[in-house]
């Protein structure tokens, strides 16, 4: 039986002819600057994106830490969401390394930060406070699409408050395709971002920071000094190449698969279906934590994987086809149908 996993879009395996890709890539030593694979998906990035410069990293982590390190000195301070993946599921790795405040703010229903809040939390020049520096935003956030307006919006305030704007653009490419826009329509606002190919558009690694040259240059040192140089990258760059080439349009399939899934779902009595009008390839569940355990362990027989916890998240991704979510629904609802056994 066909190993259905909704636990996150991390989870997808490079294809027959990604592999391929990565086996023929042209290589050399990229610390050198000499790998050509490398230099052309910095160079595609870049060209997508419109923006400057790009730059190949092993991970979204330390895209957005090399970020952070390049936008804010020590004792300057960044603000971002409460859950942002940059606050909160990095090891805290701002203030380990750079000696970077973060003010963590409670995201809006829809996934932005309300700029009004954020207003009243930017530090005045006075030798109390953190040097307010660097707005970091999160897009999609917990799957959910920010909109064109609000990102234009965030860019005036930026600039009326002489910040910096930095995207943390796990997964733009879900937000870009969810507004029929262009990356570098996303990604226009912001002085830097950082995208991971790792995620729906199915690399086995890697994501690429991209935006203002000289924040680059220095991202690169920061790079260098963190370990996360890499020599023959171009069999890693190559997929990434494959990535953006093949696999940004079918996150519109994932985005459907998403919503045929909270469809089906909403069916079951009493089951607390979460899916915001502006989410992409998330669905969310609400319910007991002994209930998720049990559908966790339920679902687990059948070959199905998912989290746990008050909220379960289910992602969908190009691993799946439209079968696999259609079997997933009727096990889940199976599951609740025998009143949670
Ligand atoms: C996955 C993710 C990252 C980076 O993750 P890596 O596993 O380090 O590549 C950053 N931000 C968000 C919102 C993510 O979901």
């Amino acid at each position: 039986m066909k190993v259905i996993d909704l636990r996150s879009d991390t989870v997808t395996k490079p294809s027959l002819e990604m592999r391929r890709a990565m086996a023929a890539a042209e290589v050399g030593d990229d610390v050198y600057g000499e790998d050509p694979t490398v230099n052309r998906l910095e160079a595609l990035t870049a060209e997508m994106s419109g923006t400057e410069a790009a730059l190949f990293v092993p991970s979204g982590t330390q895209g957005n830490l090399l970020a952070l390190l390049a936008h804010c000195q020590r004792g300057d301070e960044y603000i971002a969401g409460q859950q942002a993946h940059n606050y909160r599921y990095e090891a805290g790795g701002a203030a380990v390394v750079g000696g970077i405040q973060p003010q963590p703010l409670e995201f809006s229903a829809d996934g932005s930060l309300d700029l009004t809040l954020v207003e009243q939390f930017i530090k005045p020049a006075d030798s109390h406070f953190a040097r307010t520096r660097l707005l970091s935003l999160e897009n999609t956030q917990a799957g959910k699409a920010l909109s064109p307006q609000y990102l234009s919006a965030a860019r005036e305030f930026a600039d009326r408050h002489q910040l910096g704007l930095h995207l943390d653009g796990a997964r733009a490419f879900n937000a870009a395709v969810f507004h029929k826009q262009s990356i570098a329509d996303v990604v226009r606002p912001f002085d830097t971002a950082s995208l991971c190919l790792s995620k729906g558009l199915g690399a086995p690694v890697g994501s690429v920071l991209c935006g203002k040259k000289e924040l680059l240059a220095d991202a690169r040192r920061w790079r260098k000094m963190l370990g996360g140089g890499m020599r023959q990258a171009g069999v890693l760059a190559a997929a990434g190449i494959y990535a953006l080439e093949k696999n940004i349009e079918g996150l519109q399939r994932d985005h459907e698969h998403a919503e045929l899934l909270a469809e089906k779902l909403k069916q079951v009595p009493g089951l607390a279906v979460r899916r915001e009008e502006n989410q992409t390839n998330m669905v969310f569940l609400d319910m007991p934590i002994e209930t998720a355990e049990k559908l966790k362990a339920h679902l687990a027989g059948k070959q199905i994987h998912i989290g746990t916890g008050q909220t379960v998240r289910l992602v969908t991704h190009l691993d799946l086809s439209m079968d696999d979510i259609e079997r997933a629904a009727r096990e889940m609802i199976e599951f609740f149908a025998k009143g949670k056994k």
